[in-house]
This record gives structure tokens, sequence and C-alpha cells, in this order.
């Protein structure tokens, strides 16, 4: 089969969300399929949040294959969505539909699940682990809830002190009863907690924006909470080697970047939208031919 023709049979994928002009989701999927030889082909459309319902219902009718979402329809979307997967309705947000064999539509988030992945490719076995998270937003909490239902031993949350601290505080509680899982938020800016958090943890996750753009020097700890060992993971993939990971590298812990939980959300959805087909043909996503697109 000639990998790149679009044909009358060719299935369509899509990234809806705002802005997505320059979003890598197009050159993940692309190549993917072209590397598992799968006759489908993956676009952008630009929806705000007030769109996004007219835009999957337009999706239904022209009989879409599976789509993702990125901000901010990701919460936007459930509404019209007719089933969650058990981390989704978690999470509290979507970020890749898959559309079942009798057209009913089903929301997964696969963000968590990304970065957990990207850790087990680095080495790290989630279960049992004691977790510190820094941050409490999206992709927090997509990986908060994940690490719970995935065995984490423990969860540390850091978040800096505000309005929303207790809100925040609560939410944590919750994803921790639902998923029967220790699990805390502690101060950002108290440096004796923070201390005291980092030097527990077997896995540091950065999932706050510190650090991202070239060049920038900013990482989200001192260098001397980090020790040898501990993975540190960044959720930040621009720039791909952040200070964070720099500060990791030195003091001999193992430095995990941020496009491996980019890379992994996107297969873990095609793992999800393929699933039949991959299984005829014994075939998996292939993360090798996709890393240096990503550079
Ligand atoms: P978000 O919802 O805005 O959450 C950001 C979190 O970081 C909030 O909890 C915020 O604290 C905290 N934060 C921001 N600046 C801080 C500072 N200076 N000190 C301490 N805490 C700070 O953002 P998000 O969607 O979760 O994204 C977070 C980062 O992950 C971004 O860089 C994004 O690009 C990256 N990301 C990567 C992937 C991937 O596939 N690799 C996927 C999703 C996101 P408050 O709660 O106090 O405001």
């Amino acid at each position: 089969m000639d990998k790149t023709r679009i044909t009358g049979t060719t299935r369509l994928y899509a990234l809806l969300g705002s802005p997505v002009a320059h979003s890598l989701s197009p050159a993940i999927h692309n190549a993917s399929f072209a590397h598992l030889g799968v006759d489908a082909a993956y676009v952008v459309f630009d929806v705000d949040a007030g769109q996004t319902g007219a835009a999957v219902a337009a999706l239904r009718t022209l009989g879409i294959a599976g789509f993702n979402l990125t901000m901010p329809c990701k919460k936007a979307v459930i509404e019209h969505l007719d089933r969650l997967s058990p981390a989704a309705e978690l999470i509290g947000a979507v970020n890749t539909v898959n559309v079942e064999a009798d057209g009913t539509l089903t929301g997964h988030n696969t963000d968590g699940a990304g970065m957990i992945r990207a850790l087990a490719e680095a080495g790290a076995a989630l279960e049992g682990c004691r977790l510190l998270v820094l941050g409490a937003g999206g992709a927090a909490r997509a990986i908060i809830a994940q690490a719970g239902l995935d065995g984490a031993a423990q969860v540390l949350v850091a978040k800096r002190p505000g309005a929303t601290f207790a809100q925040a505080a609560d939410d944590v509680a919750r994803l921790a009863a639902a998923t029967d899982t220790p699990m805390g938020l502690v101060d950002f800016t108290d440096p004796e907690a923070m201390a005291e958090a980092c030097a527990r943890a077997d896995i540091i996750i950065n999932a706050t924006p510190i650090g991202m753009g070239e060049n920038n020097p900013e990482s989200p700890l001192a260098p001397e909470r980090i020790r040898e060992g501990q993975f540190v993971a960044d959720a930040v993939y621009h720039p791909r080697r952040t200070a964070l990971l720099a500060s990791a590298a030195e003091a001999r812990a193992m430095p995990v970047e941020g496009v491996g939980m980019l890379l992994w959300q996107g297969l873990i959805a095609e793992e999800i939208w393929l699933a039949d087909e991959l299984a005829a043909r014994s075939l998996a996503p292939d993360p090798a031919p996709i890393l240096p697109l990503l550079a």
C-alpha cells in the first residue's frame, strides 16, 4: 500500500482546539500512520470552547474515525460524548475520543498515561513509588489521577499558596479517595516541606510551566533538592532539556524529557483508536521514527 496517498478509503482523525496551527500532533500521527501502514490521515481544526458541540456533531455526521482535544475544548467536549473512561471521568477532561463500532463516542484522557509510559520507558515503574508532582493544573491533575489508578504508593502535590489552594486540597483529597491512594498537598513556597517532599520522592514530575522557552535558566527546584537515583521528569517539552533536567543529570538522577509525555499521549490514543487493526496485524505504535521529528 502507498503509505502517503489519500484515497476514498482513508480514515480521518483530527485535533480540535485553539490555537492548533503549531501543534505537533499532525506530525506525530501522520508519521506513525505511515510507519504502521495504516490508511489514515490526521488534521487540525481551530475550534473554540463554545463551538465544541457543533464541531463534534459535524464530525459524527462526517464519520470521523476518532479525534483529540486540546485547550480550550478538553472539558467542554464532555457533555457531547456518550461515555467516559475511568481516567477521563476522574480527571474531568478528555484529550482523546474513540468512535466505537456502533458509532458511540467514548472520551479518554491519555495525558497522565503518556507521562507514566514515558517514565516506564526510562526504567521507572510507578507501582509502589512515591511521587512528587509540582503544580496542580490540568497536566498535573491527569498525572495525579493516573498515578493513583496505576498503583503509586503515595502522591504529593506541590502548589503555590493563593486563592485556589484550599480547593486544590479538596480536589487532591477526592482523587485520593477515588483511587484509594495516600495523597496530599504541600506548599510549594515552604522550603522545609519541599526539602522533605523531594527527599522522600522516588519520582519528581514538573507539571508547572517553569523552565519553558529556549535558553530559560529557571528551574522549579534548586539543584540540591535532587538526589542520585531519583527519576526527574518534566512536562515542559520546549526546550527538550530544561534547566531542571540539566540539574537532574548533574546530580546523577534520571532525567525524563517532556517530549516523552507528548509522544506517548499520542501513541496511547492510537492504541485506543486502532486496537483491533493493530492486534490483527501484531503491531504496536513505535516511538522510534517519531522522536526525531520532535527535536
Ligand atoms: P495549567 O493548567 O495552567 O497549570 C499550571 C500549574 O503550574 C498551576 O498549578 C500553577 O499554579 C503552577 N505554576 C505556574 N507558574 C508557577 C510558578 N511560577 N511557581 C509555582 N507554580 C506555578 O497548565 P497545564 O496545562 O497543567 O500545563 C503545565 C505545563 O505542562 C505547561 O508547560 C505545558 O506546556 C506542559 N504540558 C506538557 C504536556 C506534554 O505532553 N508534555 C501536556 C500538557 C501540558 P497555580 O495553581 O497556583 O496557578
